[in-house]
């Protein structure tokens, strides 16, 4: 278990470098490193010794830890071995090449020109599906790379509520956004001054600087080679430092996950988070919920004023609130607010099942992209880089992965009601700048168990409650019907 977390582990510094200070000659020369390295781990999983010591395993008396240990790691175990070499092979290439294409369709604005690579990987993605075994539905063996114990059973339904819910209020709660002036707007920030904020904010957040590190980036993200060693990446735009703080704190949200499991499980399967969707609760709930409150505004406004004098002049810490928690559908996904961030994810989520099971024809694809971005929020892309080609996650060929941006959010807002209900000093220690109570709060309940359940049981058992849309809503109409009116009225 501790050779594969530390393959794992290089791996994940060596792609951290990549994307930050790669000199770009060694471009090439990494990606063979990388090959080589993902190599050995898999070789190492597959290892017929292994099997045959997690079998002797599963014939013994064993402590609910070192169940779970086995579980997760005979759950990795298995789908690697399930998973022909010519398959890995095949999907590599078709991935490089998808890549390609989608770069090519981009620059010709074209999605015609993406549609070959696509296509050959859905194939691929069915032949993987058909070779990993799912119950009921085929999208279920792709989303339990991610996901692992969810179904679309189980997900569609809750989804499917939550975009009717979703629909009215972004409606109702956009017109109001509209009419409001945004005093922040062309406002320069200094980088440096941006980039001091933001290692303030990680510290205050809790995570331990001493134990990772914040880098440039152009899409942000956040790395881990161990808990004693979380990389962490934002992005500075002079003109938008709102975008830059909020990154920050979404991955910070993320690192303090990563830091925030129990030394004594450092080096075993039980390290880790038990899927994508609670990783990204842990994001959302600080980017949002805590990012987007009115006590943090409120609690940073001095600071602010002091490191940009000239940009702050005249701003209020009401406007900072209003300013962050404005609700304007658009045609980019990352750049959406919290509000409408879900109808992306949900018509990809659509969309991608339908793929899948050939109901929709790939030539179509772009078609019913512009249709349902209509439907849902009201726009219409001028070409497809603003529409169908905007994520490079199809042309990865990555399917089931959209989901867990949607399951983070109702984590998030899930486990953000039971913060408020258990510490009914909340909103006085957020505008103190006492965000410790929640890191604390998370530590004990989801960073410190790490992989002893699935998502799900692991929300159960922190909040009394399982996947819902309700605690989502009941946020935003508590948040948003403040500040637009309630979404009923019109
Ligand atoms: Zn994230």
């Amino acid at each position: 278990m501790r050779e594969l977390k530390d393959l794992s582990g290089v791996i994940g510094l060596a792609t951290w470098d990549q994307e930050t200070y790669l000199p770009p000659r060694a471009v090439a020369a990494r990606a063979g490193q990388l090959g080589t390295l993902q190599s050995i781990h898999h070789q190492r999983l597959t290892d017929p010794a292994l099997g045959r010591l997690l079998d002797e395993a599963r014939g013994k008396e064993l402590s609910t830890d070192a169940q779970a240990m086995l579980r997760a790691l005979s759950w990795e175990r298995d789908r690697a071995v399930k998973t022909p070499a010519a398959l890995v092979r095949a999907l590599a290439e078709a991935q490089s090449n998808g890549v390609e294409a989608w770069r090519e369709a981009r620059k010709a604005k074209s999605f015609s020109r993406f549609a070959p690579a696509l296509e050959r990987l859905l194939a691929l993605r069915r032949e993987q599906a058909d070779a990993l075994g799912y119950e009921a539905d085929r999208y279920d063996a792709l989303l339990e790379a991610y996901e692992p114990g969810m179904r679309v059973a189980r997900l569609e339904p809750v989804l499917g509520a939550l975009k009717e819910k979703l629909v009215p209020r972004v409606k109702r709660w956009a017109e109001v956004t509209q009419r409001q002036s945004d005093p922040l707007t062309g406002r320069r920030f200094s980088g440096d001054a941006q980039w001091a904020f933001t290692l303030k904010l990680l510290e205050d957040m809790g995570f331990d600087l001493e134990a990772g590190r914040q880098d440039r980036s152009t899409h942000p993200f956040t790395g881990s080679t161990h808990p004693t060693d979380v990389r962490l990446t934002t992005r500075v735009d002079e003109e938008d430092p709102f975008s830059t703080f909020s990154s920050t704190v979404h991955e910070g949200g993320h690192g303090l996950y990563e830091q925030g499991f129990s030394p004594e499980d450092y080096g075993t399967p039980l390290a880790a988070a038990p899927s994508m969707g609670l990783h990204e609760s842990q994001s959302r709930l600080w980017e949002n919920c805590v990012g987007r409150h009115r006590g943090f505004w409120a609690h940073y406004h001095p600071l602010l004023s002091k490191l940009f004098p000239e940009a702050m002049a005249g701003v209020e810490p009401e406007a900072l609130y209003r300013k962050v928690n404005r609700v304007e559908p658009s045609l980019i996904r990352v750049e959406a607010d919290e509000v409408t961030y879900n109808l992306h994810i949900i018509l990809r989520f659509e969309l991608e099942r339908k793929l899948l099971s050939g109901e929709l024809p790939i030539a179509e694809l772009p078609i019913e992209w512009d249709r349902r971005m209509a439907e849902l929020l009201g726009i219409r892309p001028e070409n497809d880089v603003q529409g169908v080609l905007q994520d490079i996650h199809w042309a990865w060929g990555e399917l089931g992965y959209f989901p867990t941006y949607a399951l983070g959010n109702l984590y998030a807002a899930t486990l953000f009601r039971s913060i408020q209900e258990g510490i009914s000093s909340l909103d006085a220690e957020l505008e103190r700048g006492n965000f410790r109570v929640v890191t604390e709060w998370l530590r004990a309940r989801i960073h410190r168990p790490g992989f002893r359940l699935y998502a799900e049981d692991r929300v159960r058992a922190a909040t009394g409650r399982g996947l819902n849309d309700a605690d989502f809503i009941g946020y935003l109409d508590a948040k948003y019907g403040a500040l637009y009116g309630s979404a009923s009225a019109s």
